[in-house]
């Protein structure tokens, strides 16, 4: 029989130990080293061999068992380096959606959490995630222009989880007793039609439903159409309905549009005094966009960071409409989306911490927010009971990247989409760029055939039912192409970019292919090969594409 090894010998030491350190470090050098000997710059995915075709993950079922005996960890490391076979990777042609690299004071803001594995549920239990929820809290409140003496919020899952927290809120600000009582049958919320499923979903499992959720026009910028939003505010009132949450996308995740959220604010408190009821809670869903707020105190004239002048015309747009931000009553920094740190990390930001006093579960004994002493920070307001204390990785990130950094960072973005725009137009004839309003990080591409209707009349409302049907299809094909050779360069798509109406008065979503610059490691210099690579795959797909 062979000796079994200590039980402590999985654990990291509990006094220091050089020799422990050592085997910790060793099998993290393994690791990282063998991510780097997969990594191919010169395409996407890391190399190594993965099937995934046939019954793929039957197989897996069939094969899984949790061995009787443990292996060494450096075998271990060895499986779970074969998992990251195949897998994509943030090299300079990965575009597709909002999916970031994880940065480096992003992954060691989570080692250290982990290190000590605090609860932040409550700060006895996990004192460092607190310290920085509350501190990186008070930063992003003072960087949006919240008060943050009064401002509080926690970190949480995703930009859905922000979505959630704010609906909770606002039906306890409408009826405080709904918490005890279940929720009134006549609440509604609202959001753009092109605003994120996240509302959606946080109907549902709410309780008051999706029909109960209201739709509300975008502009051709993808913004709300706040007209719209009066209407049907209206309308639900006078229907004895009552509007408690108005969702205003600040970025949405395809195009970037910008809802404005001081007009939101304006049309949301004339409605109030008119109707007697009080102003719906407006939570800017900023997971995505939040980020730009970065640059709201950045001098576009001095431009001390001496951005080329389309970034700054760039700029000069998303300040005017982020500016706003401050007018919500919530909001969410996606910190694993612009952030840059690993998920799951998420803020909810509320301008009001009073308002999670509501959602208490015994307000005498939970305190509602971290402006308390040791002990008291006790989050019973949160939908999860144990929570990571993902907000020391936030913490270390912005003590990294600074506003400058992120400023650089961001700006590069824009600067690689900018030049790749410019191309785009140049040297692709068949492609139009769909949302040419939106200054940003995506640019979406609507392919046409020869002859017919362009982007410009489709959206006009004077295009048919058919001809855009056809031309969905034609870039149906290009997802197809883009789609196969992935791992050479990592395109996006969406079946739902703008509704617009045809000339019978049906409505019609635009299939478009997404560019969306993400990876740090996309530079302006390789926006040639990128658009070359793209004008071969349009040109192959609008040739074989059988025209009716
Ligand atoms: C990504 C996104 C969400 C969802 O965020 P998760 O972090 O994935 O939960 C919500 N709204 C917008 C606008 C988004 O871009």
């Amino acid at each position: 029989m062979h000796s079994k090894s200590d039980v402590r010998d999985w654990f990291p030491s509990e006094d220091g130990s050089l020799l422990q350190r050592k085997r910790i470090m060793e099998l993290i050098e393994q690791m990282i080293s063998g991510v780097d000997e997969l990594k191919n710059p010169e395409a996407v995915n890391l190399k190594g061999e993965k099937r995934r075709d046939g019954d793929f993950y039957g197989q897996l079922v069939a094969q899984s068992q949790i061995p009787y005996e443990g292996a060494p960890m450096k075998e271990v490391n060895a499986e779970l380096l074969q998992l990251l076979h195949g897998h994509p990777y943030h090299t300079k042609y990965f575009f597709t959606n909002i999916l970031p690299m994880a940065s480096i004071p992003g992954i060691l803001g989570m080692l250290s959490a982990m290190l000590v594995n605090g609860n932040n549920l409550w700060d006895v239990y996990g004192p460092a995630g607190a310290e920085a929820e509350v501190r990186v809290m008070a930063m992003m409140s003072k960087l949006v222009g919240y008060d943050a003496g009064t401002s509080g919020g926690y970190t949480t899952w995703g930009g859905q989880g922000a979505i959630f927290s704010g609906l909770r809120i606002a039906i306890a600000k409408y009826d405080p007793n709904a918490l005890k009582h279940g929720v009134p049958d006549n609440l509604y919320a609202f959001c753009s039609e092109l605003a994120h499923y996240s509302l959606f979903k946080s109907m549902e499992a709410s309780g008051i439903g999706s029909d109960h959720l209201i739709k509300v026009k975008a502009l051709s910028d993808s913004s709300m159409d706040v007209a719209d939003l009066r209407c049907k505010l209206a309308a639900v009132a006078v229907g004895g309905g009552v509007p408690v949450y108005i969702v205003a996308t600040t970025g949405t995740t395809d195009a970037m549009g910008i809802d404005n959220v001081l007009q939101i604010r304006t049309v949301a408190e004339e409605f109030s005094k008119q109707f007697g009821l009080p102003c719906p809670h407006i939570h800017a869903d900023s997971a995505l966009g939040g980020f730009f707020a970065v640059f709201n105190d950045y001098d576009l004239e001095k431009n001390t960071q001496q951005f080329s002048p389309g970034v700054i015309g760039m700029l000069t747009s998303i300040q005017e409409k982020m500016r706003h931000l401050s007018l919500a009553d919530s909001m969410c920094f996606d910190f694993q989306k612009l952030g840059q740190t690993p998920y799951v990390s998420s803020l909810f930001l509320l301008k009001n911490a009073a308002d999670l006093g509501l959602l208490e579960l015994d307000a005498d004994e939970t305190p509602y927010v971290g402006h308390r002493g040791y002990g008291e920070y006790h989050t019973g307001y949160t939908l999860e009971c144990s929570r990571m204390a993902s907000s020391i990785s936030m913490y270390s990130s912005l003590l990294a990247f600074g506003v400058e950094g992120y400023q650089r960072l961001l700006a590069q973005f824009l600067e690689v989409n900018l030049q790749f725009r410019e191309r785009l137009v140049a040297e692709i004839p068949e492609a139009d760029i769909a949302n040419p309003d939106n200054p940003g990080i995506s640019t979406l591409i609507r392919i046409y055939p020869p002859d017919g209707p362009r982007f410009a009349e489709e959206i006009g409302g004077s295009s048919s039912w058919g001809v855009i049907e056809r031309n969905n299809q034609l870039n149906e094909r290009l997802f197809e192409k883009l789609g196969k050779h992935r791992d050479r360069m990592f395109f996006g798509d969406t079946k739902k970019h703008l509704l617009v109406k045809t000339v019978e008065g049906r409505q019609i979503p635009l299939y478009v292919s997404k560019f969306f610059v993400i990876s740090p490691h996309t530079q302006p210099e390789h926006v040639p090969e990128i658009v070359h690579y793209l004008k071969e795959c349009i040109t192959q797909v609008c040739e074989q594409f059988v025209y009716q």
